[in-house]
């Protein structure tokens, strides 16, 4: 089987660039788990659910279609359906990422989706990022990687990010909303955001992410 490349870390870490940047030049797919949690937290703001209302959302979840269609180019990002709705550029707003860490939160949410993910591994070939890939859903990838960045950097390239989308927020709001859901995210029951013991931490602050995908690469070639 070809091998999968595990990439973790907190929010803003630049998993998404650095794992795409990877996959393309390896000729691997790319897997972006959190794409998949966001367009459930969408379906559920969406109907109108409320976010404590356990057993609509695990049916939900159970039942809901996710498509993730890799995109032509390096720029763009991964076409995600939810139910065939297209939801690629809803699943990037500041309400779906407030809301995101709670739905993600619930046992039956990860149990449908990380079903999904493995069977996207089966055949391996994958770099496939998100919070507990190397500890929960491939934990026998050939090669775990764990990036961080300071609070500050990640707040910084989350804002380089928005100015493409037009968003507003500044940058201590958005400090602050990294923080809250890294804080959701590391102290929940199920899975939680965290280094697999097997995995190799890569601090990125002040590299860009062509940089930090050679160092992956490098790995992987060792
Ligand atoms: O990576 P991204 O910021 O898009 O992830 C959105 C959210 O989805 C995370 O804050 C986390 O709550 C959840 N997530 C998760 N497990 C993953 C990937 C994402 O819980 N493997």
């Amino acid at each position: 089987r070809q091998p999968i490349i595990a990439i973790d870390g907190p929010a803003g870490a630049g998993k998404s660039t650095v794992a795409r940047q990877v996959a393309h030049q390896l000729g691997l797919v790319y897997l972006d788990t959190g794409a998949m949690y966001r367009a459930i937290t969408w379906l559920v703001l969406e109907q109108g659910i409320a976010m404590d209302d356990d057993c609509a959302i695990a049916e939900l979840a159970t039942r809901c279609k996710i498509e993730l269609t890799p995109s032509q180019s390096l720029q763009s990002p991964v076409k995600v359906q939810i139910n065939n709705m297209d939801v690629t550029e809803k699943i990037r707003t500041v309400e779906v990422t407030s809301q995101v860490s709670a739905i993600a939160a619930q046992s039956a949410v990860r149990q449908a989706l990380v079903q999904q993910q493995q069977s996207w591994g089966q055949r391996g070939g994958l770099v496939a990022e998100g919070r507990d890939i190397g500890t929960h859903v491939f934990p026998d990838a050939e090669i775990k990687i764990f990036l961080t960045a300071s609070v500050g950097e990640r707040a910084r390239r989350r804002q380089q990010d928005f100015e493409k989308t037009g968003s507003i927020l500044s940058l201590e709001q958005l400090e602050r909303e990294i923080a809250e859901r890294d804080l959701k995210d590391s102290t929940r029951k199920v899975s939680p955001l965290q280094k697999a013991v097997d995995a190799i931490e890569l601090q990125t602050d002040g590299l860009t992410a062509s940089e930090v995908a050679a160092q992956i690469i490098n790995y992987y070639n060792q």
